[in-house]
């Protein structure tokens, strides 16, 4: 089933704020509630449910909502989770689970966590779209990027708190970082509103890093791009995503790869494929015609009376994909080209050639008369 676009998924506008957004996620998160789903409704439910907490977790996280805007479904990876201390699509537990995620992420900050106490955050991954050429994609290529990347704060190395004063134990949680909260019919353990789950406060916050204790920047990242990379295809580079909080790990970075189209070769798998345009004369008599390759030209012996349409396979010379063995093949596909402005002299050549065809029969054109008969016995 294709998969639905996530602004219907939660029925607001393509423009809605966060606010609508959430309010919109938590309507349908109470709605698909297992309290109010028994029986043979539950499953259904419950695939409502991650329906809604997907296009929720991608909407709300905003650069995760511009590469979808940007790119559709493959523009972000569902899998990655927003932010979670868990792993990828393994982590995507049962209902209980999920459920418990919902307040997390209405109430402030979605984590796992780590230990008891203070709640740790691994930093969200981030995504970055590269461009490269069908020619890079099938060779590889090094390159550097430049991504933002995290300092800790000289001013106040790291705490966050104006130099002179020191950050207090934060007075709601008592330093623990987690509330417990009642909600109707379960009570839950919650980060903590006031301080954000790090237990401490900064009543002077440093002014060079606004409290966050650490500045962000950018640096370079040398990429390598491993040949016979496709379209769509990731790589990932751990670590080097936004930093976690309370010592919580770095989210990782993810290099998308898309391929801009190329003037002569299009790509299927390993396979390549390419149009030859080939003259009139040259396709009847036969000949040597020269093809482009990714590797330099090469040579296709055309034999007497190549159709158009007739397709060429070169072995090899298509595209070893990251997993291949062996490169693809290209294919060269004959494309007839009809002569155009005659001269007179020409015009007249091919009269007295259209003459000698007609006073030989039909052998000439096998398809043409195959044709004409078939036609022939449709109106009998
Ligand atoms: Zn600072
Ligand atoms: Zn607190």
């Amino acid at each position: 089933m294709a998969k639905r676009d996530y602004y219907d998924v939660l029925g607001v506008p393509r423009n809605a704020s966060d606010d609508d957004i959430k309010k919109a996620y938590r309507k349908l998160a109470m709605k698909h509630h297992p309290d109010r789903n028994q029986g043979d409704k539950a499953k259904a439910a419950e695939e409502k449910f991650k329906e809604a907490k997907e296009a929720y977790e991608m909407l709300s996280d905003a650069q995760k909502r511009a590469a979808y805007d940007q790119f559709g479904h493959a523009g972000v990876d569902p899998n990655l989770g927003a932010g979670r201390g868990g792993p990828g699509p393994e982590g995507f537990g049962g209902f209980a689970e999920a459920f418990g995620d919902i307040f997390g992420d209405i109430f402030g900050g979605a984590g796992g966590r780590r230990g008891g106490g203070q709640q740790v955050y691994r930093g969200n991954d981030l995504s970055y779209a590269m461009e490269i050429t069908l020619e890079e994609a099938a060779r590889g290529k090094d390159t550097q990027i430049r991504i933002p990347s995290w300092d800790t704060c000289d001013t106040c190395h790291g705490s966050g708190a104006k130099p002179g004063t020191s950050p207090k134990t934060c007075t709601t949680c008592n330093g623990s970082g987690t509330v417990h909260l009642r909600q109707g019919f379960f009570s839950i353990q919650q980060t903590c509103p006031h301080c954000r789950g790090s237990g401490k406060i900064i009543p002077d916050p440093c002014a060079a890093c606004s409290g966050a204790g650490k500045i962000k920047r950018q640096k370079t990242l040398e990429v390598k791009i491993p040949a016979g990379i496709n379209e769509g295809m990731r790589i990932r580079s751990a670590g080097n995503g936004e930093p976690g909080s309370n010592g919580g790990p770095n989210g990782d970075l993810y290099i998308e790869i898309r391929v801009r189209p190329h003037e002569i070769f299009e790509r299927d798998g390993d396979d390549l494929h390419c149009t030859v345009p080939v003259g009139l004369t040259t396709a009847a008599l036969g000949g040597t015609i020269e093809v482009p390759t990714l590797g330099g030209n090469a040579e296709i012996e055309l034999p007497e009376g190549t159709q158009h349409g007739k397709t060429f396979r070169l072995r090899g010379k298509g595209i070893k994909g990251i997993r291949s063995s062996y490169p693809g093949d290209l294919y060269c596909h004959v494309a007839v080209e009809t002569p155009v402005k005659l001269t007179e002299h020409q015009r007249k050549l091919l009269k007295e050639l259209d003459e000698s065809f007609r006073k030989s029969g039909d052998r000439h054109s096998p398809n043409a008369k195959s044709w004409t008969d078939r036609v022939k016995d449709l109106f009998k």
